[in-house]
């Protein structure tokens, strides 16, 4: 292992390939990225492969307009088809309160340039053609958001950050940070010591035990991770459920065809934690079938072949921490990214390889005051961020 590293990575998700990658695309000769299991093994590789612009708030709506064009063109940059596909989100309301919320929602979208609309029953019939409609008054339909695969976005990541020199230990859990005068000075883990003077805490349900090995407090920057849960059914006709249909009302259940083999994701909101226990439940199992074929009743006679866990890594206000962090010279963090961090990987990791080469982020709408990191300590939330995948 290398005994020295301009920059060093802590957290091999989407987030810290991403972040590798675009160091390296900017010239930084000299990244290691650490990972204490295998790539993609912490909340990326089970998520649920959603990437919407439909959100609520200014900073989010711009970062995801952006991400979406960078989405676009990531297979061809990455030289690896990461199967993205512009299959929209359909959010579906399910009473008079709920539609006035998406006109404004839409609203906002629409002026910041994504282009959602308000369309009727009939019309969301037709884009997800076994959809039960006897519940919907409206949909909100953006056909740019869509859908990509996690497992082969953070290979493509990790292998062009690899052939532009970047170093990936896999299997090697972090276990201190060397912090002197207030300066970053090296990493230390299980396989030896890393002289350093960046690093960048991309860890997200860990992100808090990385702080307090630089002797941070937990709380300072507050995120705690929840376990959610998917189940994936066997295939089904493409073509049927190709957007992620969710009714927000219906505890925050969602739907969609996996890009990769076609089988259906079923989420919803039931949520444990904070917990860092990945084990699946059957209560989540009876929950999610509930709400699933009450959207699609025709899933009744389809047969679920899988279900895990995850964390979301929530934040009081379920926006990411991303920036510096002020306390120690050298130390940065993009974590806490709730159900929408896969979504959010391209934008992030080039706006913290920004921040940390020129300074400042000047390409990527990534709106570091929103985001801050010290804003809980000054008491500071922002409006909550939507938290479906
Ligand atoms: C059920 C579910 C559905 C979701 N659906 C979506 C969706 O549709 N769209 C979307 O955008 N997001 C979704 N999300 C959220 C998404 O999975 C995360 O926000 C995203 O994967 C975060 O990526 P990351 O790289 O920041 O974190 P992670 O993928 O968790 O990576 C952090 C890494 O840090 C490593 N690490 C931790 N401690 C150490 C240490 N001491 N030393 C070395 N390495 C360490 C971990 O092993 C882990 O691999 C979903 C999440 C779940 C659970």
């Amino acid at each position: 292992m290398k005994s020295r590293a301009e920059v060093v990575i802590i957290g091999g998700g989407s987030t810290g390939t991403s972040i590798a990658y675009h160091l390296a695309k900017m010239g930084v000769e000299d990244v290691v990225l650490l990972e204490k299991g295998y790539l993609g093994s912490g909340s990326t590789f089970r998520c649920a492969s959603g990437i919407r612009a439909q959100f609520t708030d200014e900073a989010n709506i711009k970062l995801q307009k952006y991400n979406i064009e960078r989405w676009k063109k990531l297979s061809e940059e990455l030289e690896y088809d990461i199967n993205f596909k512009q299959t929209g989100y359909l959010f579906l309301a399910t009473s008079e309160e709920e539609v006035e919320t998406f006109k404004n929602n839409i609203k906002l979208q629409n002026k910041f340039g994504v282009p959602t609309r308000l369309i009727t029953p009939e019309e969301a019939k037709e884009i997800v053609p076994p959809l039960n409609t006897d519940f919907v008054l409206a949909g909100a339909w953006n056909p740019t958001d869509g859908k990509a695969c996690p497992f082969k976005a953070v290979f493509a990541f990790a292998k062009k950050a690899r052939e532009m020199g970047v170093e990936i230990y896999e299997y090697t859990p972090v276990t201190g940070i060397i912090v002197e005068n207030g300066e970053i000075r090296g990493v230390k883990t299980e396989k030896g010591t890393i002289k350093t003077n960046i690093v960048v805490n991309a860890a997200n349900a860990w992100a808090p035990i990385i702080n307090e090995m630089a002797g941070l407090d937990r709380e300072l920057i507050p995120i705690k991770p929840y376990k959610h849960q998917l189940v994936k059914t066997e295939p089904i006709e493409p073509g049927q459920i190709e957007p992620l249909v969710c009714p927000p009302a219906y505890n925050d259940s969602y739907v969609l065809q996996d890009g990769e083999d076609g089988g259906v994701l079923c989420g919803t909101g039931l949520e444990y934690g904070p917990t860092y226990d990945m084990n699946p439940t059957y209560e989540f199992l009876r929950e999610v079938l509930k709400w699933a074929t009450t959207i699609i009743p025709a899933l009744k006679y389809v047969h679920v072949i899988r279900q895990w866990a995850g964390f979301y890594a929530k934040t009081p206000d379920k926006n990411p921490a991303i920036g510096k962090i002020n306390y120690i010279d050298g130390f940065y963090i993009a974590a806490g990214f709730s159900g929408h961090g896969f979504m959010m990987a391209p934008g992030v990791g080039e706006g913290i390889a920004e921040l940390i080469v020129k300074g400042r982020v000047t390409k990527v709408p990534l709106d570091l005051e929103w985001y801050d990191p010290h804003r809980f300590e000054r008491g500071e939330l922002r409006s909550a961020a939507f938290q479906i995948g």
